[in-house]
């Protein structure tokens, strides 16, 4: 049988090590035919996703600070010298200062709020400027959010400020390059363990809840990120655009701590 992604190709931008929900991704398009190019954000990084996108059979891997328009330009113009055009997008990059993702968010710094959205709002925007120009037959793009954007967790701070606006961004590109068939969706997960996360106060308290009062009563993973992504970066959701899609085993729905979970 033919993979969902075969013929495709892919840039994903945001994989940093093998809990990454790049990764979960990753696999997924890969095992459904795609093929796949990766930006990383420096040396460090560079050495442990390497043996990652091998076994994805991808051998581009390309350096990308975000931060830095000069480095993604750089990035862009190397996928555009290899391939001339993508299929599809993924970023899946965010950052905050971890001593702001913990007290009350009204403390967060300027410093820290710009670099913040800049690294988790705009970074998606400026990504999308050069992808768009690679998409002459369309496209899917796909970014990353989570629950903190709708409404207030503890810890989340700024970085649920900064996703919100994410989701924002993602309904206003859907409108603007919705004319040339490219599609822009987010995906709000529900916790994991990864890089990013640990730099959340309290994250064990975190995913400890959403296990106990899903409606699926467990965490979700990877992998089931990875699925969901393969349905908004196929043709299976080609009428599907603008859309903030949840993959949490259902907690977004819930109103009440669930009658069945004890007190942790
Ligand atoms: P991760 O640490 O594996 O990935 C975060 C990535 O962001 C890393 O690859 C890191 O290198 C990259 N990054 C940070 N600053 C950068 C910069 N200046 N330039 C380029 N890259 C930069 O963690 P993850 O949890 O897989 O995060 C991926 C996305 O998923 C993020 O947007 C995150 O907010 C989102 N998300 C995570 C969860 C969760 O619980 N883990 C839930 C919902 C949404």
């Amino acid at each position: 049988t033919q993979g969902l992604l075969q013929g495709k190709r892919g840039l994903i931008m945001g994989l940093a090590n093998d809990k990454s929900i790049a990764w979960g991704i990753a696999q997924v398009c890969h095992a459904q035919g795609a093929e796949l190019a990766f930006t990383y954000q420096g040396e460090m990084m560079g050495k442990r996703v390497k043996p990652l996108a091998e076994q994805v059979s991808s051998d581009m891997l390309i350096p990308c600070d975000v931060t830095d328009e000069g480095s993604i330009d750089a990035a862009f113009d190397a996928v555009a010298r290899k391939w001339g055009k993508i299929d599809f997008l993924v970023h899946a990059i965010a950052f905050s200062d971890k001593n702001e993702l913990r007290g009350r968010y009204v403390d967060t710094s300027f410093a820290n709020f710009q670099l913040t959205m800049n690294v988790s709002v705009y970074s998606f925007t400026a990504v999308a400027q050069r992808a768009e120009k690679m998409m002459d037959d369309g496209g899917s793009m796909l970014t990353l959010t989570y629950y903190g954007a709708e409404k207030v967790l503890p810890h989340y701070n700024v970085m649920g400020v900064a996703k919100g606006a994410l989701e924002v961004s993602v309904r206003y590109m859907a409108m603007d390059l919705g004319p040339r068939n490219i599609r822009v969706n987010a995906l709000s997960a529900g916790p994991i363990r990864t890089l990013a996360a640990s730099g959340i106060g309290d994250f064990r308290y975190i995913l400890k809840w959403n296990q106990l009062n899903a409606p699926l009563r467990r965490n979700v993973t990877q992998h089931d990120v990875g699925k969901s992504a393969l349905y908004l970066l196929s043709d299976l959701s080609s009428g599907v655009t603008g859309e903030v899609h949840h993959v949490d085993a259902g907690y977004n729905i819930i109103g009440m701590k669930a009658e069945d979970a004890p007190d942790i």
